[in-house]
Order: C-alpha cells, then structure tokens, then sequence
C-alpha cells in the first residue's frame, strides 16, 4: 500500500495534474476550477439487518461539470473514503474527456465488505443507497449516471435503476439513470467485458508504432509477450483472456488477494478464474507455482506488467526494483506519483489509467445513448446491411460464372461478409475506434513536444485541454 511519505491518492492526482499544466498555458484562475472537486456529497444511513440497525456510510462526488450528466462508477470496499472518491472521480472527468464521452466526471463508494452480506440484504443496503443519493439528483439520467466499479456490477446496477423508476415513475428516460444494467433491464452488449476489452484494443494500438515499442525497449507484437496481471477481477480476467486467446500473448502471473501463480508456459486464465471462483483464491491450482507473497511478484521479469486491482500498489518502496518495460494501468492509481517519477525516470512506460481503462466508461457512453433513443443497436440497418452484401455476393458469383468458374467466393468468406453486424459488433467496433483515437491524440504530444516524455503528462494534457475549451466556450 502507499508509504506514509507519499501523498493521499487525491494529492497524487492533483501533483500529475499540475505537471501537466505547468507544460499548458492556462490562467490561474481556470487552471484551479478544473483541478478542484465541485462537491463532495456524504450519506450515512441505516438499514435494519439481522435484528439490529447496522449503520453505513457512502459517498457521492462530483468533479466537474462542464459536461452533464456526469459519470462514474460506484464502488464497494470497506477502504472506501472521500479522498480515494474524489481523486476517483476527477479520474473520470479526465478520462471522459480523453475519450470523448461527453460527461463531466464523478464517482461514488460504499464503505462496505460486500462478502460480509448476503444477496438480500445487499439489495436492501443498496436500494437505500440508491435513494439517499436519487433524492438529491445524485442518480439522475440528466444529472448524474453512476456505474459498476470495484465490488458492484450488474446486479447492483439493476436494483439502483429499479429503485431510481420506482420514485420517478413518469420519467420516461429512467432506465438511463445508471449504466453497466444486465442486458434483460436496459443493459448493452458488451459491457461486461468493455474495460478489459479496452485494455487489449489499447495495447494493440501502441504496438502498431514502432516508435512507441522501441521507446519501452521491446521488439515484435503482442505476440509471444509474456505478461504479468495483477487481480483476476472483472477487468482483469477479461484483459488476461483476450490477450492470450486472440492475440498469442502469454500469461505468465496471475496476483491475487492470496498470493500469485507464476508459469513460464502461461497460465489458463479461464481455468485460474474458475479455481478463485471455487476456492475463494489463487492457492492450490495445479500447474502452476505459487508464491505466497503476491506483491512481491509485480517486481518479477516481464515485457508488460497490468495492475488491474488497487491504487497505489506501484509505490515508493517498490518502484525502482518494478522491471516490467511496459505498465498498463487497468486500475486506477496504481502508481503514485512518487513511483510515476521513478519509473519515469528509469524509461519505464505507463500506458495511464484515464486512458488505459476507459472502455469501461465508453460502453456505459453507448448503453446510454441506448436507452435515451430506446432501440438496439443495429435494429434498424442489421437486415438491410445483409440484403445489400447479397446483391454484391450474387453479382460476383455471376460474373465468375460467366468466367467460366475460375474463381469462386469461399463459403468462409460470404459467411463472415454477409453477416450483418449485431450489437456487439458495433459495441466493439465502436469501443475499438474511441481507444485507438485517444490513444492517438495523446500519441501526437508525446512524440511531437520536447517536453512532453510520458503517455500520461501527454494524456493529461489532451484531457485538460478538451476540459479547458469546454469551460472557455460556455463560461463558467
Ligand atoms: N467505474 C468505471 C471507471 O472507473 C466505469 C465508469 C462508467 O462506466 O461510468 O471508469
């Protein structure tokens, strides 16, 4: 965990953000609106479980309005406080920036260990959550769209929209008042795996510049290169699965809560995530090594290290002996910015975190949308797409025909071609061409300024920039 010595996750936030405008020319004035927290809303309610009335406390802070609604997952950890919550959500006013999703940025926490509850009471626990902060326009589709995050997913994100309809029953837009919805109550496809799912389109995209491989050391592609995970959660277990299923890279370290498994040849991520979800941890899983000390394994030899758990597990005490080439940070903050200057400095790379896991808040863009329009994707053209691809099928085959059969279509071809694309498709069409445009605007200003050297003073700088020109154009 973060040193003493080091700052709070919020300062960390803040001293990354002023190297950045240091580089800017913004005046003072703006420069501190956009780096401050607008609000800061804390609730502490109670709920009758198991006899007694239990007592709890949670968060709700808004970053930045310059775009509404603002947007943010809420989280349940028993660690959760108002700083980690506002450095959070000043997170996501940068990443929606970055990324072009047009939302101001927020984030919420429950300060809960969601294992200590059962399916019942948590749905209690959250509902009332879900009211506390819906009464004060803290859940709103116009004002405020909260999301899954460490410890919530579907199930939670359910149960706060039904609460959100039940107290607006004539809001037509309801179901758009939070994201990250199973697909049966207003979900999208394609959002359970958006955020790890990002992480394989952004690592894509740095390998296809060969000045971008060369500056982190490494040669080649994806393939082949082995990589270390931290936590095997959602995020995580999707990165992993992806990377090693479609694009040959090999896993091998897997860290979690109760140690790590390493192998040389890769691990199954599929069969290591059935193994925690059987056995509450990594331990005991065959074909594999396994270290007790988990932390100790980030330090291990890889080409690309993906912290995908908490903040500040990259810190002071361990930065320097981190050998990993490449980091991609699938969680948020886990550098600090006492790390980020080591590793900056030993000419590690850190893909950054409001780049590196904004898929997730891209495909809550698009499940929005979804619900504000109340259609699926590809409703309208899936049909459509298909009968025009037959014209040009049955065209060809014509004119092969007339050539006498000297070249046919192959069956593998006219069955990928003439299928229309399904929601999915475009979910992941969309998420692919939003991670490799952002991954490009901050890619000019790490190449083009002499005083730019990092993706992530680069990232901060596009963000703010688009934060800046927001501000500008309407005024405050
Ligand atoms: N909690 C996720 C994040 O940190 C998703 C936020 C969202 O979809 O609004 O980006």
């Amino acid at each position: 965990m973060t040193q003493p010595t080091e700052p709070s996750f919020r300062e960390s936030v803040d001293l990354m953000f002023n190297r950045a405008v240091a580089l800017m020319d913004l005046s003072p004035g703006l420069e501190e609106k956009i780096r401050v927290c607008n609000a800061t809303y804390t609730v502490r309610f109670g709920v009758r479980l198991r006899g007694k009335i239990q007592t709890f406390t949670g968060y709700r802070s808004v970053h930045s309005e310059h775009k509404e609604p603002v947007k943010g997952g809420i989280r349940y950890a028993i660690g959760v406080n108002q700083d980690e919550v506002e450095a959070l959500a000043a997170l996501m006013t940068y990443k929606c920036a970055l990324v072009e999703a047009p939302f101001g940025g927020s984030k919420g926490g429950l300060r809960i260990d969601p294992r200590q509850y059962d399916e019942h009471e948590l749905e209690r626990i959250t509902r009332r959550f879900a009211y506390e902060l819906a009464k004060r326009d803290m859940i709103h589709p116009s004002q405020n769209v909260p999301a899954p995050d460490m410890g919530t997913g579907e199930r939670e994100m359910a149960w706060i929209a039904d609460q959100y309809a039940r107290m607006n029953t004539t809001d037509i837009n309801a179901i758009a008042c939070v994201t990250g919805k199973p697909l049966n109550a207003g979900g999208i496809s394609g959002r359970v795996e958006a955020t790890g799912r990002g992480v394989q389109y952004a690592l894509r995209e740095f390998f296809r510049d060969p000045r971008d491989i060369e500056k982190a050391g490494l040669t080649g592609t994806l393939d082949g290169k082995r990589i270390i995970v931290q936590g095997l959660g959602n995020v995580g277990f999707h990165a992993a699965k992806f990377l090693s299923e479609e694009d040959g890279a090999i896993i091998t370290g897997i860290i979690e809560h109760d140690g790590a498994l390493f192998s040389e040849k890769g691990l199954d991520v599929e069969a290591v995530r059935a193994w925690i979800v059987k056995y509450g941890g990594v331990k005991g899983f065959p074909d594999a090594l396994h270290a007790e000390n988990g932390a100790a394994v980030l330090e291990s030899d890889c080409d690309i290290l993906i912290p995908a758990a908490l903040e500040g597990v990259i810190n002071l005490s361990n930065a320097a002996r981190i050998k990993a080439p490449l980091i991609i940070e699938a969680a948020n903050g886990p550098v600090t910015a006492g790390a980020d200057d080591i590793l900056r400095n030993k000419g590690t790379v850190i893909i950054p975190d409001m780049y590196a896991n904004a898929g997730g808040v891209t495909v809550s863009y698009f499940e929005w949308v979804k619900n504000l329009s109340h259609i699926r994707f590809g409703r309208m053209q899936r049909r459509q797409e298909e009968a025009r691809h037959q014209l040009v099928v049955d065209e060809l085959q014509k004119i092969s025909e007339a050539m006498g059969n000297t070249y046919t279509l192959s069956d593998r071809f006219k069955q990928k071609y003439l299928r229309g694309a399904d929601e999915l498709e475009l979910v992941r069409s969309g998420l692919d061409d939003t991670m490799r445009i952002a991954y490009q605007s901050m890619r000019d200003v790490w190449h083009a300024r002499g005083d730019v050297d990092d993706l992530r003073t680069a990232a901060y700088l596009v963000a703010i920039e688009k934060v800046a020109a927001s501000y500008r154009a309407k005024g405050l």
